[in-house]
């Protein structure tokens, strides 16, 4: 029986509904984020927001709410070449990947996870990588978490599991799964506290959450919430 969990947090809506379900679940949890000297500081920023809010607002939750821990990255940075990480334009490459691509990055994020969780005597690491999301990431593959969940396990000789609550769900459906495990309150805190908009704009107030509203990030959980915001099994 697993009862302690590390999670993934990033500040944005798709970890947050990760670090919400982890909360419901476990008895111990603990939040790790990446400085990889991404361009846009606000969603570390967020971070800090997103855990104050949650301790509280959910008092079921505030217990089990461990260290949050931030782990600085600069080796993604100087590989560049990625526009979460350069001054370049968002684009799709000769290989049908978005330039938003980070090659390598939740290889290493769940790499430092490992070492983190083995430190802090954790067992089960959870991220919300998904693989119906748009972009194709290769590494939010189902088939990457379980290579990384075994090489971890292995190299590490010590069993560690990979939960990944979103990989087989939609944008609609994680908005409803954050419905259905923290009711209106915590709809409330993802729209306002957590960041997803590449551009890193957080003056434009839309129906679900703050955003530009264009950028390929902001159409996914636009387009998500329109489907949820609808639907008759929305709070809303
Ligand atoms: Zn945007």
């Amino acid at each position: 029986m697993h009862t302690t969990a590390l999670v993934l947090f990033s500040g944005g809506q798709d970890s947050t509904t990760c670090l919400a379900q982890a909360l419901s679940k476990y008895e111990r949890v603990e939040t790790l984020g990446f400085d990889y000297g991404q361009r846009h500081r606000v969603e570390l920023d967020m971070r800090g927001v997103v855990l104050g809010h949650l301790r509280e607002r959910f008092a079921h939750w505030a217990p089990r709410l461990g260290q949050d821990h931030l782990l600085t990255l600069d080796a993604l940075h100087q590989l560049g070449g990625s526009s979460l990480t350069d001054e370049v334009a968002f684009a799709m490459q000769a290989d049908g990947l978005p330039n938003t691509f980070v090659p390598g990055r939740n290889l290493l994020f769940l790499t430092l996870a490992g070492a983190l969780a083995y430190r802090r005597g954790l067992q089960v690491i959870v991220t919300g990588v998904c693989e119906t999301d748009f972009s194709g990431y290769p590494d939010c593959r189902d088939d990457t978490m379980k290579a990384m969940q075994l090489a971890l396990s292995l190299g590490l000789e010590r069993r560690l599991l990979i939960e990944t609550p979103l990989m087989w769900i939609d944008k609609a459906d994680t908005w409803r799964l954050a419905d259905a495990l923290g009711g209106q309150a915590l709809i409330d805190l993802i729209v306002e506290d957590t960041h997803t908009c590449y551009l890193g704009d957080r003056t434009h107030r839309q129906a679900w959450g703050y955003g530009c509203g264009t950028c390929p990030a902001c159409e996914l959980r636009a387009r998500g919430w329109a489907r949820y915001a609808g639907s008759p099994t929305s709070s809303r």
